[in-house]
């Protein structure tokens, strides 16, 4: 990875978003989201506010609001290009390519929030289906169907 093959822009999802300055193949590494682990899990957010602490494992969160942290501007989004993956033995996570990324193309990926961290964090991915919310992928049926209940759909 260098300087060159990604850059923070105003994105159309939220702020600033990170952008692929060249092509990515499926699995290639793009950036790494560097930062400062710890066991503990971050203060509450301010709701709505610009989320940057991850929890990249059970038990481990990844602070990357570091200006030195390449990926900190990458959004959420509902159907994202890449993925966080971090090793146990590295000291850093990589933001990975999940499909081919075209040059120009906004690098998504999923935050994995819990039910309660997506009251706080509306979703503006664009997607047909977005959820509205940013949650980790696996829970979104259950809340869509909370939110199919609980008010009129719009
Ligand atoms: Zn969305």
């Amino acid at each position: 990875m260098s300087a060159r093959d990604v850059e923070s822009r105003p994105s159309p999802i939220a702020g600033l978003g990170l952008f692929a300055k060249r092509e990515f193949a499926p699995s290639e590494r793009i950036a790494p989201y560097s930062g400062t682990m710890a066991t503990e899990p971050p203060p509450e957010a301010s709701p709505g506010g610009k989320v940057y602490t991850l929890e990249i494992a059970p038990g481990r969160w990844l602070d990357g609001s570091s200006a030195d942290n390449p990926s900190r501007h990458a959004n959420h989004a509902c159907h994202p290009n890449a993925e966080l993956i971090w090793h146990e033995e590295e000291t850093t996570a990589w933001l990975t390519a999940q499909r081919p990324i075209a040059a120009a193309e906004e690098i998504t990926f999923d935050y994995a929030f819990s039910l309660a961290e997506s009251l706080f964090h509306p979703c503006a991915c664009g997607a047909a289906d977005c959820v509205g919310r940013i949650i980790a992928a696996p829970l979104r049926p259950a809340l869509r169907r909370h939110l199919r209940f609980s008010r009129p759909r719009d």
